[in-house]
């Protein structure tokens, strides 16, 4: 990908924007885009410069992502509502072509590495709420007050933040900027210059991987033994804008990502906000469990389309006949009385049930958090409770009394020190 159209590839300690941002090392990559953990020289802060390929169709893509970055960033109160910021954007050309590039707040790691690092086991119960409560007011915020629909809601694109800000604290995050290209020679492959810049990679991932939670919570000193997010005020922003659209000037029909995606969006009924919800009651199962709540798969006979259907039936009850019919797509899944034409033996296995079974939960939690979660899972998309309302629910201010045990296991100790907020 990295050829005319497709990535531009960076060196640690290139500038940007006439100098302003140096490149320190990269932080991820999505389909469109790597982004890197820049220097900010004018502010004195670390930024993520999200970098777009530059083929005419990601410039366009990237275009749309800002005109939405953008309406996101203009309520003064944008900082406090759990959703990216976007700094500043510019082109930059390279061997590649024109590259369209966005400055975003610099956040840590994603929701998924951090069910990864707990090793798929879930999230203390403590830590979900608190996690759900930051999701539900960046919807509240994209939905109610800019008309937002995210359509791409998953744990990857929900990214943890530390409240220490690595450049007014270096000595506490122990991440000192690189501020330029190490001298005497090009960076195209000299062995030399090999050796240097792989010292200097080793330099900006030492300097990153200090932005631990252990690090925050403790001014790191924490014992080995400490438990990941033990006494932390878990906070998360929600991410990528790159699928965003205007509730009123929607343009894809089948969005989102497969697990995260609503019964309406498949049956091609219409959509809107409430996809988004959906997408964070399987998120939110996700951070308690550490499974996905659908994982649908094709089968003799079967598509996944139709797996998934199944699935979503086997743990919420039958679809009412009315919305399985009522979509354009409806024809290829259901028989007009609105049995699936393909799938015939539904195993019903509720949420509670599952959660007690399956994820040894306590029965109170169990019942807690599937009373909390099933209205969200409402087949009928208007009967969805909005973000708004899901933050006014009893469960967001519940407290699990154990701290320490999670479903009956003992927590799981995942590695803190690769973990970055
Ligand atoms: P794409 O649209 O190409 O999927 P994303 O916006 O999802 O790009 O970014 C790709 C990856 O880069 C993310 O999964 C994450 O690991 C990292 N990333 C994105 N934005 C930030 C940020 N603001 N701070 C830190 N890392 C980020
Ligand atoms: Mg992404």
């Amino acid at each position: 990908s990295y050829r005319k159209g497709g990535y531009h590839a960076v060196r640690i300690g290139d500038p940007f924007a006439a100098g302003r941002y140096i490149a320190q090392r990269k932080l991820g990559w999505g389909q469109f885009s790597t982004v890197w953990l820049a220097y900010d020289t004018q502010s004195s802060k670390y930024v993520a410069l999200k970098i777009q390929k530059s083929a005419q169709q990601f410039a366009q893509a990237a275009l749309h992502e800002i005109e939405i970055l953008s309406s996101i960033a203009e309520c003064e109160h944008s900082n406090s509502k759990c959703v990216v910021r976007l700094i500043d954007h510019f082109k930059h050309t390279g061997p590649n072509g024109q590259h369209i590039c966005m400055v975003l707040e610099f956040l840590g790691d994603s929701l998924l590495r951090l069910i990864r690092f707990n090793r798929y086991k879930g999230i203390e119960l403590n830590k979900v709420r608190e996690i759900c409560k930051c999701i539900l007011v960046g919807l509240d915020y994209l939905h109610r007050e800019l008309g937002i629909v995210h359509t791409d809601l998953k744990p990857e694109n929900i990214l943890l933040f530390s409240t220490i800000d690595p450049a007014k604290d270096p000595v506490r995050s122990g991440l000192t900027p690189i501020l330029e290209r190490p001298e005497g020679g090009t960076l195209n492959g000299g062995s030399t210059m090999n050796i240097i810049e792989k010292k200097l990679k080793r330099r900006a991932r030492r300097a990153v991987a200090n932005i631990s939670v252990r690090r925050a919570s403790m001014g790191g000193e924490a014992p080995k033994s400490a438990r990941c997010l033990d006494g932390i005020d878990v906070r998360c922003k929600v991410v990528d804008f790159g699928n965003a659209c205007w509730a009123d000037k929607q343009f894809a029909e089948e969005i989102q990502t497969r697990q995260y995606r609503a019964p309406e969006v498949i049956l091609r009924s219409g959509y809107s906000f409430s996809v988004d919800m959906w997408s964070f009651a399987c998120t939110a199962f996700e951070l308690a469990t550490g499974d996905m709540m659908f994982a649908p798969k094709s089968g003799q006979g079967f598509s996944d389309d139709e797996d998934h259907l199944a699935l979503m039936m086997e743990l919420l009850g039958k679809m009412p006949r009315k919305i399985a019919i009522g979509g354009a797509r409806s024809k290829d899944f259901f028989d007009r009385h609105g049995d699936l034409k393909r799938i015939r033996r539904l195993k019903f296995w509720p949420l509670d049930r599952l959660l007690v079974d399956k994820y040894k939960f306590s029965e109170s939690d169990a019942h807690e958090f599937a009373e909390f979660l099933c209205p969200i899972l409402d087949f009928s998309p208007e009967k969805r409770p909005t973000a708004q309302q899901c933050l006014q629910h009893p469960w967001l201010s519940l407290s699990s009394s154990d701290q320490n045990e999670m479903h009956g296991q003992p927590n799981v100790d995942v590695g803190m020190s690769n973990l970055q907020i």
